[in-house]
């Protein structure tokens, strides 16, 4: 049987041999796994002398777009993927949540890294700020990618979506990736990094795949690694307290797993839609991947009035669930994804017995459709009821499997108070109508959640649903959880980022960021409008003005726009406001008149005005004062095509150098231009 290979050093390796991995269903072997003779220590280095370097010349933009190409790419190889996830026990639609979530997530960090990140090498992040009184020097921070590699250890329940997860946001960052699939999967990512390979689309060493054990390359980790984990909390554990992840203060991240609790609100009696929507989730959390889902529910709290029925109402329904073998479309439950790892639910769910009771399904006999009971690591759904909620077992045993208990509870406090008993969780629900409920079991459950989904009638067509982590989102969750958060939107970025406070002056602070910075030099030789991109600096200003404004401006104004609110119009009323000594200027009045000094109006390299950031109107205009109003060049972000962004400094004062308006004009501006 062949041993899979490891991809490390830019080649590809196979050990002699290696430790056989079955298939679910069937029990057939179907590759042996061993990471033996491979030189891990070289692999680290390899990752972080060529892959480093490499993907650090590229900005987040070009990254982005390698990470679509990818996606891409993989979308194309989707049925070759559902197929190897059938031999993991995976149904088709659970391929799916492993496969398409896993191209998702690359495709939303690609788009997200495109709108929120640069087109540079650096993130210059939050506002300059201001530590001297003369403005002669200032602060402002800094994230550039480290200069090691992510190092990635995954479990076995998503072969695929756990590398994307994790690649998507390092190979965005511009720090390469060593992908360590879990040994009962680990066919599938090794084809998953083949494709990857295969395609060329990455620059050498951004990714290499090892295959087996990989103890032996934790202690060549060092400062600039980080290493990301997700699997059971016992693991976590040992990983965590690695010396050389202690002593090189290494980057760790933890995502382990969790009692996740779903919560029935006291309105949701039976009959009610959303008394519907907590059972048929349920009913989904506990068969989908065969309840092998970090985020399953496990702990279903209900008020102690509705327990029969909801206990009645999910067993009817799991009575439908046909288990067997994924290649039947009558299934709908797959198997667990090895015979060992059924012996383990079958331990959980004995020590889960120990203080609740089984009410659906019998861990030791399930009807299979389609395949060898005895060969196939399949297992009935079980549910089990808990009467005496001080029991310790349903908060501490993790099942992993299609294993869940409902608990009674008595009122919102209680249930806050046992959701925290699982001491910390990835994923909580609240299925209520009543917004009241939903605030308070809302608050009370954040400090130990990750995500929190409330579920209503009105949410339930769209809903993403409980057990789902989207790259938007934050997934991860404190205590048991794992302490992480792995995605979250460019947050995940941001984790393979060093952040960096950089003080100096304001010229050189705006050499390093490529920003003006306020108080640095202005050039005003030229109108800046009529400077192309390829001429344009930032720094390069205009000064225009000054302008006088009239009342009869502002009546004007008034009567043309129809804003005659009182403070522009009435005297007495005017002066009556805490804000303003009599009749003022409208702001929109101000800024029109901004625009009228800075414009240059003859057609040049200024395509359009597209917005206005930061705005803020600091000092009333009367009539008769005067403005003057200064255009910088700040920022300048070119985009594919024949134009870029310009953003501009733009800050109205008046006579007495009071500072009237400040806000960011944002305009297109045409790279190249010739009059
Ligand atoms: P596991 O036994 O902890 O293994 C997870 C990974 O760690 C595997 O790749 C495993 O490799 C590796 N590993 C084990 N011991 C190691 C060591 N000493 N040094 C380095 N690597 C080591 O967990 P599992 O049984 O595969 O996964 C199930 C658990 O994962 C469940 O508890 C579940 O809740 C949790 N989980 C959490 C999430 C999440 O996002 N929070 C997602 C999925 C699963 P081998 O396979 O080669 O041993």
């Amino acid at each position: 049987m062949a041993v899979l290979r490891s991809f490390v050093n830019g080649a590809w390796q196979a050990p002699a041999d290696g430790v056989p991995v079955r298939d679910a269903v069937t029990g057939e072997e179907v590759a042996r796994v061993s990471s033996d003779g491979i030189d891990l220590a070289a692999a680290l280095e390899y990752g972080r002398r060529v892959g480093g370097p490499a993907l650090r010349e590229l900005t987040f933009h070009q990254r982005a777009a390698l990470a679509k190409s990818l996606a891409l790419m993989l979308r194309e190889h989707r049925d070759e993927l559902y197929a190897l996830s059938a031999r993991t026990g995976a149904t088709r639609s659970d391929a799916m949540i492993d496969v398409d979530g896993g191209i998702g997530v690359l495709f939303a960090y690609a788009s997200r890294a495109k709108r929120e990140l640069p087109n540079d090498t650096v993130v210059v992040e939050g506002a300059v700020e201001s530590l001297s009184r003369g403005g002669t020097f200032v602060g402002q921070h800094i994230l550039a990618p480290r200069t090691g590699v992510a190092v990635q250890i995954n479990a076995f329940n998503f072969p695929v979506w756990g590398p994307l997860e994790k690649l998507a946001p390092a190979l965005v960052a511009g720090v390469p990736t060593i992908i360590k699939p879990a040994s009962q999967t680990a066919y599938v990512t090794a084809r998953l990094v083949e494709l990857i390979v295969e395609s060329q689309i990455l620059p050498p060493g951004s990714v290499q795949l090892v295959c087996g054990s990989v103890t032996e390359l934790l202690d060549h980790l060092d400062e600039q690694d980080s290493l990301s984990f997700t699997g059971s909390a016992a693991t976590a554990r040992r990983l965590r307290s690695h010396p050389a992840i202690v002593a090189r203060a290494v980057r760790f991240n933890a995502e382990a797993d969790s009692l996740n609790c779903s919560i029935l609100g006291p309105d949701a009696a039976p009959g009610t839609p959303e008394f519907d929507l907590y059972v048929a989730q349920l009913v989904t959390e506990m068969t989908a991947k065969a309840g092998q889902k970090c985020t399953a529910i496990r702990r279903a709290l209900v008020p102690v009035a509705w327990m029969d029925a909801v206990v009645g109402a999910v067993h009817e329904r799991l009575q439908a669930v046909v288990v067997g073998n994924p290649a039947d479309e009558t299934v709908r439950m797959g198997a667990l994804a090895s015979l060992e790892q059924r012996e383990e639910v079958r331990r959980a769910v004995k020590e889960l017995a120990a203080g609740c009771r089984i009410v659906s399904g019998d861990p030791e006999h399930v009807s299979v459709t389609g395949a060898d009971p005895e060969r196939g690591a399949f297992l009935s759904p079980i549910l089990l009821r808990c009467d005496d909620s001080g029991r310790p077992e349903p908060h501490t045993v993790e099942a992993f499997g299609p294993v869940s208990t409902v608990i009674g509870y008595h009122d919102a406090a209680e249930a806050i108070a046992l959701a925290a008993r699982g001491r910390g969780s990835l994923a909580g629900s609240v299925v209520t109508g009543d917004p009241d409920f939903a605030r308070t079991v809302v608050v009370g459950l954040a400090p130990w959640h990750g995500r929190i989904l409330v579920l209503d009638r009105t949410a339930a067509a769209e809903s993403t649903g409980h057990g789902s982590p989207l790259p938007a989102l934050v997934h991860g969750g404190p205590g048991r959880a794992g302490g992480g958060e792995e995605l979250g939107g460019v947050r995940a970025v941001l984790h393979h980022l060093q952040r960096t406070a950089v003080q100096a002056s304001p010229d050189m602070l705006g050499a390093i960021t490529g920003r003006w910075v306020s108080g640095g030099t202005r050039r005003t030789d030229e109108h800046p409008f009529r400077k192309s991109l390829a001429q344009l600096r930032v720094g390069d200003a205009v000064v225009a003005g000054p302008r006088t404004v009239t009342l009869e401006d502002i009546e004007h104004f008034a009567n043309f726009t129809g804003d005659t609110f009182y403070a522009h119009m009435d005297e007495a009323a005017a002066r009556a406001n805490p804000f303003f000594d009599g009749r003022v200027a409208h702001g929109y009045l101000v800024l029109a008149f901004a625009a009228g000094l800075f414009v240059q109006p003859d057609p040049g390299p200024v395509l359009a005005n597209y917005g206005i950031d930061n705005l803020r109107f600091l000092t009333p205009v009367y009539p008769g004062d005067e403005l003057t109003v200064t255009l910088t060049c700040k920022q300048i972000s070119p985009r594919d095509g024949d134009y870029g962004e310009v953003r501009w400094d733009t800050v109205v004062t008046k006579q007495d150098g009071s500072v009237v308006a400040a806000y960011d004009v944002l305009t297109m501006v045409a790279k190249e231009w010739t009059p």
